[in-house]
C-alpha cells in the first residue's frame, strides 16, 4: 500500500523540469496524476509514458496557466477522468523580467497571468472539488527570502503574491481539513535555471551545500506535504535551497 494510493493529483506545468519530477514522484507514491503543459507536447507525452511505464496512471492536458478558461477546463477534465481531485500542485511558472526600467508592460501582464492568476484560478477551482484530506501545494521561490542578484523584481513580485495568498488561504481551508503550503526552492537544475548556466556560476558560491538542487529533491518535499502524515503542516513556507538563504 503506497501513501497516495487512491488519491488524485493535478500538477500544473508538468511536461518537463521540476513539474515532471513532481508528477512522476506523486505517481510513484500511488496517486493518479494529471498534469498541464503549455507548449511542450512531446515532452508531456514522454512524461506521461514514463509514469505509465512505471505502473502509474497519467493524464497530460494542454492548458496555458495564463488562460483561466483553460485552467478551469483542465481541472474539470481531471475530475472527470479520475473521479475527484485531492492534491493540487501549482508549479507552472515563468521568469520574464530584467532591470526594473526595462521591463515591458506586456511581460508584466504575462507574468501576472501565469504566475499569479494561474495559481489563483487553479486553486479556487480545485478546492471546489477537494474533500477533507486535500492538499494545495504552491511552488514559490527562495527569492522571496533572499534576492542576491538584480533583474528579478518582477519574478519576485509574483512569488511574493503566492506567498501571501498561501498564508491567508489556510484560514479558509483549515476547517475543511485541507492543507495549503508553499515550497520555496533555491537554485534548482532545470531548463529555467541550468546548473551549468552563467547564473549558476554566480549563485553556487552562496549555496551552503556547494551545488544546485535536483528537481527530484524538490519533488521529495512535495510528496511529503501531499502525504497523510503531513496533515498538521499548513500555512508553512518550506525553503528547500541547500542553505542558499541561510
Ligand atoms: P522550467 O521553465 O524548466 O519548466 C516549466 C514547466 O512549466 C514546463 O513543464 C512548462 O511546460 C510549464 N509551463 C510554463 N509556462 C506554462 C504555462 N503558461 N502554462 C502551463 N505550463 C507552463 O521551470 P522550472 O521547472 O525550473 O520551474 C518550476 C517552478 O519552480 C516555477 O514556478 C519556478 O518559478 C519555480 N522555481 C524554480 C527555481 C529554479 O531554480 N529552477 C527556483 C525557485 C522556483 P511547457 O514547456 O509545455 O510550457
Amino acid at each position: 500500500h503506497l501513501p497516495l494510493t487512491g488519491k488524485t493529483a493535478l500538477v500544473t506545468g508538468g511536461s518537463r523540469s521540476m513539474g515532471a519530477a513532481i508528477a512522476k514522484r506523486l505517481a510513484a507514491e500511488g496517486a493518479s496524476v494529471a498534469f498541464t503543459y503549455a507548449g511542450s507536447r512531446a515532452q508531456a507525452e514522454e512524461t506521461a509514458r514514463a509514469i505509465e511505464a512505471a505502473g502509474g496512471r497519467a493524464l497530460a492536458i494542454q492548458a496555458d496557466a495564463g488562460d483561466p478558461d483553460a485552467v478551469r477546463a483542465a481541472i474539470a477534465r481531471t475530475v472527470e477522468a479520475f473521479g475527484g481531485l485531492d492534491i493540487l500542485v501549482n508549479n507552472a511558472g515563468i521568469a520574464l523580467g530584467g532591470p526594473i526600467d526595462q521591463i515591458t508592460f506586456e511581460d508584466y501582464q504575462r507574468m501576472i497571468a501565469v504566475n499569479v492568476t494561474g495559481v489563483f484560478v487553479a486553486t479556487q477551482e480545485a478546492v471546489r472539488h477537494m474533500p477533507a484530506g486535500g492538499r494545495v501545494i504552491h511552488i514559490g521561490s527562495s527569492m522571496t527570502r533572499y534576492a542576491s542578484f538584480p533583474g528579478a523584481s518582477l519574478y519576485t513580485l509574483t512569488k511574493g503574491a503566492v506567498t501571501g495568498f498561501n498564508r491567508s488561504l489556510v484560514r479558509d481551508l483549515g476547517p475543511r481539513g485541507i492543507t495549503v503550503n508553499t515550497v520555496h526552492p533555491g537554485p534548482t537544475d532545470t531548463d529555467m535555471n541550468p546548473a551549468e548556466g552563467d547564473l549558476a556560476k554566480l549563485l553556487i558560491p552562496n549555496m551552503a551545500v556547494g551545488r544546485y538542487g535536483q528537481a527530484s529533491e524538490i519533488a521529495d518535499v512535495v510528496a511529503y506535504l501531499a502525504s497523510p502524515g503531513a496533515a498538521f503542516v499548513t500555512g508553512a513556507d518550506i525553503v528547500v535551497d541547500g542553505g542558499f538563504t541561510a
